[in-house]
């Protein structure tokens, strides 16, 4: 890499990281500057790291840079499964039962529901809550809640 000093000179510098972070410059890269440092039996090349952006970054054609270590941010997390599922019940034409996604009534298909689109299923003519999983006690009483006992 190349990096572009305050006074618009530029010198070859090492790249030995880049990280993903918020803001308007998206990654901030840790490069190597080389310089010299003074020690008591004389002088001798030093390297001195410092975070840039990539605005005073210039990449150096031949460079593979696959291999620097690369820190991304978290992703967006991963969205809740719905939660429910509600199943035609074979045979019976217009019922239903809403099953928890784990219950095993529930594998083999049927309509992926959020908890507010499984109450609203519970309300349909034909529809009941599975009692073999936590269905039953979980939307029904969510349900009630719903139509405003008192
Ligand atoms: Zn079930």
């Amino acid at each position: 890499m190349a990096l572009t000093l305050p006074g618009g000179q530029t010198v070859r510098v090492r790249l030995h990281a880049r990280q993903e972070v918020t803001g308007p410059h998206p990654w901030r890269y840790l490069v190597g500057v080389p310089s010299w440092v003074a020690r008591p039996e004389g002088v001798e090349a030093a390297e001195y790291t410092v975070w840039v952006t990539d605005r005073q970054l210039t990449p150096v054609e031949g460079v593979d840079l696959s291999g620097v270590p690369t820190r991304r941010l978290p992703g967006p997390p991963p969205q809740p499964a719905p939660g429910w599922v509600v199943r035609p019940v074979p045979g019976h034409r217009g019922r239903t039962v809403v099953h928890d996604a784990a219950c095993r009534h529930a594998a083999g298909g049927g309509t992926e529901l959020g908890t507010q689109e499984a109450v609203d299923a519970l309300m349909r003519d034909g529809a009941r809550a599975c009692t073999d999983c936590d269905a039953a006690a979980v939307l029904v009483p969510a349900l009630e809640l719903g139509q405003g006992h008192g």
